[in-house]
């Protein structure tokens, strides 16, 4: 018993570890286009984009690729920042207009109303940094504690027709993140 016990202890202690080198880095950007208020929506999928700034100036500059989206009308939960930083745009309880015509592999078309969306700051021809990645890993652990997910996608998944993001990922290797 006493070994048991102390196997416990070992294994709790190591998971603390490995959640505060997890802890996420959150920057609250609320927007007021590209998204709506929603009330209990069930949440059971993440969709994983990629964007960039491609109006001129930086590209990977967050107030221009949220004036982006607005031209647009359109808007993600989260955006990650080549450092790492995850800027929250919407809340998870809410409706962000993300995935456009797309569907799930059991059918489910309208994505938007039961997803959570995440974009990549990444260009066409740029890869995630590490930071971007370790990120992105963390904020999906903590959305599997929040919500039962059924389902973690690219966009390019769900909308193999028009979308091919999120651009120069490892799909492979990133599963294995989270
Ligand atoms: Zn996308």
């Amino acid at each position: 018993m006493k070994l048991i016990h102390l196997i416990i202890l070992l294994s709790v202690g190591y998971h603390t570890t490995i959640l505060s080198q997890d802890s996420l880095k959150i920057v609250n950007k609320n927007i007021t286009f590209g998204h709506a208020t929603a009330q209990n929506r069930k949440i059971d999928a993440v969709i994983i984009h990629s964007t960039f700034n491609n109006s001129g100036g930086d590209f990977y500059d967050i107030d221009l690729v949220i004036k982006q989206f607005a031209q647009y009308n359109v808007s993600a939960h989260y955006v990650i920042g080549r450092d790492g930083t995850i800027y929250r745009l919407v809340e998870e309880k809410d409706l962000s207009y993300h995935a456009g015509k797309s569907s799930l592999p059991d059918g489910r078309t309208n994505v938007n109303s039961c997803s959570i969306g995440i974009e990549i700051m990444t260009s066409y021809t740029e890869s995630p940094t590490e930071q971007q990645i370790k990120s992105l890993a963390a904020l999906i652990k903590t959305i599997k504690q929040r919500h039962s997910i059924k389902y973690i996608l690219r966009h390019s998944d769900i909308a193999p027709i028009r979308k091919t993001d999120p651009w120069n990922t490892d799909w492979e290797s990133l599963k294995k993140l989270w």
